[in-house]
């Protein structure tokens, strides 16, 4: 009984200590920067390292195979473990360039807050949008830094108003700008009515002075002197007046985004939004799973699968499977039952990636992710679990690919290995795999978030089941989930274009070209309902 009582008194502090979210944003805006910067303030320096050394590593298509036999498909997402000020923080890399792919989606089922980092030049940008749509679906808190301030930005409504209008979330910024045409001078912090001046030049690590006051406390006009004080004195009263109001409710609900205002590289900023972000964002919350809310602070274990990374070591040629702890105590060795199979396995050599480093995990917490050795008996969305029966993690969709290839052998005497091949590629995630109604044998239809799964694709089952394959490229852009029709999908009216397919569940997926197809779909086919992720 004393046992149980301390295991859940240490559930509940280190439940609520941890802060597991994702950082999403378009190439370029500055992610490596203050990923690295937020590392430093934990104390993590040697990491902070190995993330630009990682960035360092930029490489073309062409480069990528090579890349891929020496150190395997590493280029996909890890998870950063570090403590500050109590609080222990995993930041789960979202890989963007061509690295984009569904691994970087499926990592945001991971996360529980994320945070949306733009570059104030560019404002909203094209990967961040669709990130950002994952977030929204899944209703997690979201929070906006606008970076690159000690350069010249848009102008801050401006880019209030593009947040509302491309993204449909309100926000409310914590701090506002000074100088925004180049001539940065600092933020005024909302809170805590006072001004944060930027010192620049120095790159530093040092948390500019502040000085306290309200926004129209003349010292501040001493401080600032003209046009910037009065034009700040202007902008705040009318974001006092015609903005949102702060609502933490909202902010948690996703409807409401807080925007801060700074720059990584300068390290302005960084810190005032760590520990405000720390404050608000949520700890590992409730999951749904089949039948079952798993609740962070029960004693038994719950994780799901939510990457599986091939070969990482080349002479091993292992994978790692990744699992999102939801509820209970993780110990090294401990036996689980996976999803719906009778037989317990021994989790044995836990793992924590952080960058390039493995470390052997005790144990861990809901909100950590850990890094499984993985003989080929998991798969994506797979439940880890003490109890018996397990009920299932069932918030792992398929994303919309974007790319489409119908794929055979070249030598159809190598049918077998091609068919295990594509099933377990597809079981792990590398690819969609849809098989076209009234075409059997064996070709199939891939799907792709991005380009660079088909080469992952075609080496892996020329290396791993020898089987080369022929790919051809189809124009089709869009797969649709059919989610409520009494017709047989055939007797649809669609364009000639069109194709009509199911998903490894069998579910039904229209294929289409372009828009045009889609909206015609469902105007001249009643009561049709179309999704973008499927389950
Ligand atoms: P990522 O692709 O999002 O990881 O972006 P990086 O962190 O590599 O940054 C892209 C470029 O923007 C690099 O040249 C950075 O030095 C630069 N950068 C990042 N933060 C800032 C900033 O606050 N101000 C300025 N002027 N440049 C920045």
């Amino acid at each position: 009984m004393h046992l149980m009582a301390d295991l859940k008194k240490e559930l509940h502090e280190q439940v609520k200590r941890r802060r597991t979210f994702a950082i999403i944003s378009h190439p370029d805006a500055g992610k490596t920067t203050l990923t690295e910067k937020l590392l430093l303030y934990g104390g993590a320096i040697n990491l902070a390292g190995s993330v630009k050394a990682r960035k360092a590593k930029k490489y073309a298509v062409s480069d990528w195979m090579e890349i891929e036999k020496q150190r395997g498909i590493s280029v996909t997402s890890s998870v950063m473990q570090f403590e500050y000020k109590g609080y222990c923080i995993n930041i789960l890399d979202t890989p963007g360039h061509q690295d984009f792919s569904e691994d970087t989606y499926r990592t945001l089922v991971a996360a529980d807050s994320a945070v949306m980092l733009i570059d104030g030049a560019k404002g909203v940008e094209a990967q961040t949008i669709k990130l950002f749509h994952v977030c929204k679906m899944r209703g997690i808190p979201i929070f906006t830094f606008i970076n690159k301030l000690d350069r010249a930005i848009k102008n801050p409504f401006d880019l209030m108003q593009e947040i509302e209008d491309v993204l449909g979330i309100r926000s409310y910024p914590m701090n506002w700008p000074i100088g925004t045409d180049g001539d940065f001078k600092g933020v005024y912090n909302r809170k805590l009515k006072q001004i944060e001046l930027f010192t620049g030049g120095n790159h530093g690590q040092t948390i500019v002075e502040s000085k306290a006051g309200s926004v129209d406390d003349p010292v501040f006009r001493e401080l600032l002197g003209e046009p910037y004080y009065s034009r700040l004195v202007e902008d705040i009263e009318l974001l006092n007046i015609a903005g949102d109001d702060f609502n933490l409710k909202e902010v948690l609900e996703g409807n409401l985004t807080p925007i801060f205002f700074g720059s990584a590289m300068t390290n302005f900023g960084v810190e005032p939004f760590l520990e405000e972000f720390l404050e608000m964002a949520p700890p590992p919350g409730e999951r749904v799973f089949t039948d079952t809310v798993i609740e962070p602070e029960m004693e038994e274990f719950y994780g799901f699968i939510f990457k599986i990374q091939a070969n990482m070591n080349p002479n091993h040629r292992d994978r790692v499977a990744f699992l999102r702890i939801c509820s209970g105590k993780f110990t090294k060795g401990m036996e689980v039952y996976l999803s719906n199979g009778n037989k317990k396995i021994r989790l044995s050599q836990p793992q924590q990636i952080m960058a390039q480093e493995r470390e052997i995990v005790e144990e861990a917490w809901p909100g950590d992710i850990i890094g499984l050795y993985d003989p080929g008996i998991f798969k994506i969305g797979d439940t880890l679990s003490t109890a018996k029966p397990s009920a299932l993690f069932t918030g792992m969709p398929m994303f919309p690919a974007e790319h489409f290839a119908r794929i055979s052998p070249k030598d159809t005497m190598k049918r077998k290995q091609f068919l295990k091949g594509i099933m377990q590629l597809s079981e792990e995630g590398t690819i969609q795999v849809f098989r076209q109604v009234d075409i059997g044998g064996e070709e199939f239809i891939v799907g792709a978030v991005g380009m660079l799964q088909f080469d992952v694709l075609e080496h892996r089952l020329l290396h791993e089941y020898n089987v080369e394959l022929k790919v051809v490229m189809l124009p089709h852009k869009f797969a649709r989930w059919l989610v409520t029709t009494d017709k047989d999908p055939r007797d649809l009216n669609l364009t000639s274009s069109t194709l009509i397919a199911q998903d490894k569940n069998e579910q039904y997926v229209l294929i289409f070209e372009n828009q045009w197809s889609i909206d015609w779909a469902k105007e001249k086919n009643k009561g049709i309902e179309l999704s973008d992720v499927s389950g």
